[in-house]
């Protein structure tokens, strides 16, 4: 048996959140017995665009979650849809080789692009707005190094362009040794995202129940799964995607669980935001990231410890808000600093900035989503992708770069 770990939704995330709230889309507690063809664990971002697929690809599924889905850390998330990652394509290179490297970028630029295409194809009312980016020389991260960065990217057949301090302060307004603009990212209201796939999966005959999963067992013929209270549900395939709640199979020495500190602006002057509204985020290992919201506010966010305890993280959050205050103040001086929302969440690191997707080692028909990162929500979708393709026999070569017992030199 494979013990899953559980946590409550509190353990992600502190209380005040920007996003609207959506109702619990359980139809109720899962019967005591029930057999369906694939199951899958959690209803955050990932667990939504996993059911929305496989209910697509004509699968019957259920999705169980011991809490209403979408508000665990999909509701702390600050939904940037970046395809650049969190490790840069230098590191990468440096981790997996050139090749492997740039394939995993260009699969996450076509990964935006795919989310962005199911939006629209849903009509899902999540406040998507395609946006590019703008990553920022910081810290230790001068104007040589985004210049090698870029580079490679060039190389890569990735897109996107070099900006000198001058271009960056003329185009854009802000004072840095210089930035890599890029195109191809998004943003949007991840709760309603969330929302808006269950809805869909739930149309196509997917079943959205209420239950604490203990624990997966597989045999030749499929996998049990023990149920709080003595339940059991029987599937052909099991999907885990029970975000930071992840079992103790997986890789320890991978992966680790940190914590973000995030805030919400007030409304701001037009002339206080930025061309494009691009989304920021910064080259130096302690970075901030931020983004605008439809309605003309910033969110901002960083201040990442390499630890994850919700009540310290509570604690921390004054301190933390204003740290966040002065640097964005420093960024952009004439930003309203009043505050609408600040808070905490549970954050994914692993060694290469890569996620874990793929089998769980040794149970083949177990299948699991899980270590994200700053652009968790991209490799959601790909999750999606990778997963469906594993449920239909499909095997491919990229999978490897993702799966769960791979080995990765510190
Ligand atoms: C401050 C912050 C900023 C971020 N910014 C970004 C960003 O800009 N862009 C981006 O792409 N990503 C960002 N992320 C990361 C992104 O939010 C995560 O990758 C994403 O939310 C993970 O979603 P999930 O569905 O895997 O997990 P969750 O949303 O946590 O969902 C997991 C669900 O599983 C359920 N569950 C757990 N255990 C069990 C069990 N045993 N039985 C039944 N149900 C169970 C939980 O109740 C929960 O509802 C950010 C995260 C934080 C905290």
């Amino acid at each position: 048996l494979l013990a899953l770990a559980t946590t409550d939704h509190e353990d992600l995330r502190t209380e005040s959140l920007p996003w609207s709230s959506i109702p619990d889309l359980r139809s109720g507690p899962a019967p005591r017995a029930f057999t369906c063809d694939v199951l899958v664990v959690g209803g955050g971002i990932t667990g939504a665009l996993i059911a929305e697929h496989l209910s697509a690809l004509g699968h019957d599924v259920a999705l169980i979650d011991q809490e209403p889905p979408g508000r665990g850390s999909t509701a702390a998330s600050t939904a940037m849809l970046q395809w650049e990652i969190d490790a840069p394509l230098l590191e990468l290179a440096d981790l997996h080789g050139f090749e492997r490297a740039a394939d995993v970028y260009r699969r996450s630029l076509k990964a935006v692009e795919g989310l962005s295409e199911l939006i629209a194809a849903l009509a899902l009312p999540c406040r998507h707005r395609p946006r590019s980016t703008l990553y920022l020389a910081a810290g230790e991260a001068g104007f040589s190094e985004l210049a090698r960065e870029h580079e490679l990217r060039r190389q890569a057949g990735l897109p996107g362009e070099l900006l000198t301090a001058g271009d960056l302060r003329r185009h854009f307004g802000f004072d840095r040794p210089g930035a890599i603009w890029s195109p191809g990212s998004a943003d949007a209201d991840p709760v309603c995202l969330t929302e808006g796939l269950l809805r869909v999966a739930r149309s196509r005959g997917a079943r959205l129940l209420a239950a604490e999963a203990l624990g997966v067992d597989s045999d030749a013929g499929g996998v049990t799964v023990a149920l709080a209270g003595g339940g059991e549900a029987r599937a052909r395939h099991v999907v885990l995607a029970t975000g930071y709640a992840m079992p103790h199979v997986l890789p320890q020495d991978l992966h680790k669980v940190s914590t973000s500190w995030a805030l919400l602006t007030e409304r701001q002057d037009p002339g206080v935001l930025w061309r494009d509204e691009a989304l920021l985020w910064e080259a130096s290992a302690g970075y901030s990231y931020a983004r605008t919201t439809a309605d003309g506010r910033i969110v901002f966010g960083g201040e990442d410890e390499s630890w994850h305890d919700a009540d310290k993280a509570a604690a921390l959050l004054p301190e933390k808000t204003e740290t966040l205050l002065r640097k964005l103040a420093d960024l952009r001086p004439g930003a309203r600093l009043g505050v609408s929302a600040a808070w905490a969440g549970a954050f994914g690191e692993t060694l290469d900035g890569l996620p874990l997707i793929g089998r769980v080692p040794g149970q083949p028909r177990v299948l699991a989503a899980y270590g994200y990162g700053g652009n968790g929500i991209t490799f959601s979708f790909m999750a999606s992708r990778l997963l469906g393709a594993l449920i239909q026999g499909e095997e491919r070569p990229w999978f490897e770069a993702f799966a769960l017992d791979r080995r990765v030199q510190a």
